[in-house]
């Protein structure tokens, strides 16, 4: 049952690819920068003009793969005070250090966690503006800069969460203190309300938005995105990358060249974060600045017409499965620790992305039958049961690239 629901899904995946054949080519929206190859857009009413790939450094951790990023034409660099414990914001400052400051551009967050209900988004009482401002002045501490570019709020879901007035009013003030020249939020769930919510709320710059190839809420996606663009907010897609891989065994990589181009085809993605936590995927990646037209096998790839490539990684966040849990657990958050480690082989961060969804321990312990169903067939509770082991493991035994088995 499971696999013939995963594979019509993935038939209709398909169908929405070939769909896609005739307008792969992309838009003429995208500039080419003069005397150069690399390919601009700007970043809505920002003014910014940025290369369409920029750079996620949450699984970045060696300051030369930053300064190879920026001889390399990326501009924009997205971090948060979350990312290995505020260590990604000293690692991206360290790389920065010297270099000119209008040559570059940061992005980062400073939320604490335990303030946001993470499956609505929505800010708790003990939100504290003051406690914002000091968390926001504490990243450009570690950042070594005056300001940063564009400041978010994370987690973004519902609309009530991009129209909190606190939040709205702390954000306001980060940015009339001078903390960051933009304001903007990022989200991973209900992404078409959290979109439409910014673009309305008249005071955000900026959206970063989960997008791929994989989402099955594209079409509301796309519609979203093009509503708040046209509104002339500036739209970043991070998660390109869909997980990096299908399988928890890495047998099956996604074609994250592919991916990558697939996203930004998009004229109204005005630039996309993917992670580099090498020089190789660097590379791949800033090719993809100057050569983003999707090849015919590379459609294949995304979009096969077998249903081979079937992700076991890449939870959508739709929530549809948190009803069925009656205790209440945070599964969408879960999934995308599991994610991290097994897809993008990023412990802390996975440890991390585990201390969203509530206190340290497997909450499906005690549970024999799982109650909650997943859209896309996973299987809830073994997923859980083999991530939620990770907050046993002490720090020391848990490097980057540690492979969990
Ligand atoms: S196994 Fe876990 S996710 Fe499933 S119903 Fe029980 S507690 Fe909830
Ligand atoms: S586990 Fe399944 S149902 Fe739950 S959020 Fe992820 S994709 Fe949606």
């Amino acid at each position: 049952m499971l696999d013939r629901r995963r594979f019509i899904r993935n038939s209709l995946l398909t169908a929405a690819g070939a769909g896609l054949a005739g307008r792969l080519s992309v838009s003429s929206e995208i500039t080419p920068e003069p005397g150069n190859k690399l390919i601009n857009r700007r970043l809505g009413k920002t003014g910014i003009t940025l290369p369409v790939v920029s750079m996620g450094t949450g699984n970045a951790g060696n300051p030369a793969l930053i300064r190879s990023a920026l001889d390399k034409g990326v501009k924009l660099f997205a971090t948060a005070a979350a990312y290995q414990e505020g260590n990604n914001e000293r690692m991206l400052g360290e790389a920065l250090k010297g270099i000119p400051r209008d040559s570059f551009m940061i992005l980062t967050n400073s939320f604490d966690i335990s303030w946001i209900d993470t499956p609505t988004g929505i800010l708790r009482p003990d939100f504290s503006t003051d406690e914002l401002l000091k968390r926001a002045r504490a990243s450009l501490t570690r950042l070594g800069v005056d300001h940063v570019d564009i400041f978010t709020q994370p987690f973004a879901a519902r609309r009530e969460s991009v129209f909190h007035g606190p939040a709205m009013q702390a954000m306001e003030t980060i940015k009339k203190e001078g903390i960051a020249r933009f304001i903007g939020i990022a989200t991973h769930r209900y992404e078409p309300e959290a979109i439409r919510a910014a673009a309305d709320s008249g005071i955000h710059d900026v959206i970063m938005t989960s997008y791929n190839f994989l989402k099955d809420n594209r079409d509301q996606l796309e519609d979203a995105i093009r509503y708040a663009a046209d509104k002339g907010l500036g739209i970043i897609a991070m998660k390109t990358m869909a997980g990096a891989w299908y399988d928890r065994e890495r047998t099956k990589p996604v074609n994250t060249r592919a991916a990558l181009k697939w996203a930004i085809r998009n004229e109204n993605i005005h630039t996309a974060v993917p992670d580099s936590s090498d020089f190789d995927q660097l590379t791949r990646n800033i090719d993809v600045m100057s050569d983003p037209e999707l090849t015919g096998q590379e459609l294949k790839d995304l979009f096969p017409l077998t249903g081979e490539k079937i992700t076991d990684i890449y939870c959508q966040q739709c929530g549809e499965c948190l009803p069925g849990c009656p205790y209440g657990v945070d599964i969408p958050t879960f999934m995308r620790s599991y994610m991290y480690a097994y897809g993008h082989h990023n412990m802390p961060l996975a440890r991390n992305t585990l201390s969203e969804a509530g206190p340290a321990g497997n909450p499906c312990s005690e549970c024999i039958t799982c109650t909650a169903a997943c859209r896309m067939g996973f299987d809830i509770r073994k997923k859980i049961c083999e991530i939620a082991r990770i907050s046993d493991v002490p720090d020391a035994l848990l490097p980057k690239d540690f492979i969990w088995r």
